[in-house]
């Protein structure tokens, strides 16, 4: 397998995120997710730049590169141009395809993710669908999404969207071929490798846990439960 370095050189995005970091901290002080967690952007772009294969191992196998927000803020002031939430982009996909997110609870999040905003997109068009909230996932929203899902139809109706039907508007049904040409996209520039990858390392951590059927196969069910209630370290 090829070092992390190379991997990281490989995606075009570095280049694009990366020109030269000066060290001067400017992107972690305007940064959101700075201001709720232990996390700043510029030692992750400082890492980077350093070309250390164990610093970087490290933070593909980190909570810390999950808690970026994807806001750009940071591009927009950094007086070298860089863009330090691109940077973090290309080590997530790299945790994803090395298998490395596996062994942090913000990266295990990853097969939550894919399993709900992922289908989505590809089954509706939308990340986040009315008809496809699993209320049962989502006790922090107490019993008004219960509400609003169960009074859905009129809900949208009355905020002027066109939910699941057919013409313009918010919440408008895909169409069919719209769908599958979002399928193709996928499919053309690596998701379905990914999610793949995603798949198969997240199997590979149940069994590791011990969460797994009579005939020692991975239980995805009991994996979604242990994620869903697993303790934050912060
Ligand atoms: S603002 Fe730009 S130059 Fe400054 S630390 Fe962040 S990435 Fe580096
Ligand atoms: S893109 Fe990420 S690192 Fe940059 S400011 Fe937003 S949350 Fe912070």
């Amino acid at each position: 397998m090829k070092m992390v370095v190379q991997q990281l050189a490989d995606d075009v995005r570095l280049k694009e995120g990366m020109n030269a970091c000066m060290n001067c901290g400017i992107c972690t002080a305007v940064c959101p997710a700075a201001e709720y967690f232990e996390y700043d952007p510029r030692s992750i772009v400082v890492a980077v730049q350093s070309g250390n294969e164990e610093k970087i191992q490290q933070l593909l196998t980190s909570d810390t590169i999950w808690m970026c927000g994807q806001c750009m803020s940071c591009k927009t002031r950094c007086p070298r141009s860089n863009c330090p939430g691109i940077i973090i982009n290309v080590l997530r996909k790299v945790s994803q395809a090395t298998g490395a997110f596996v062994q942090s609870r913000l990266g295990r999040q990853q097969y939550l993710i894919m399993k709900t905003i992922g289908a989505n997109l590809l089954r509706y068009g939308y990340c986040i669908h009315p008809s496809a909230v699993d209320i049962q996932n989502h006790p922090e929203q107490g019993p008004v999404w219960e509400w609003v899902y169960s009074n859905r139809e009129e809900v949208y109706e009355r905020l002027g969207a066109n939910l699941d039907r057919e013409g313009p508007g918010a919440m408008r049904k895909i169409a069919t071929n719209d769908l599958l040409e979002l399928a193709v996209i996928f499919e053309q520039s690596g998701g379905t490798v990914l999610w793949q990858s995603i798949e198969t390392h997240s199997k590979n951590k149940a069994i590791e846990l011990g969460l797994v059927d009579s005939q020692g196969n991975p239980c995805m069910d009991l994996y979604t439960n242990y994620l869903l209630n697993e303790d934050p370290e912060f």
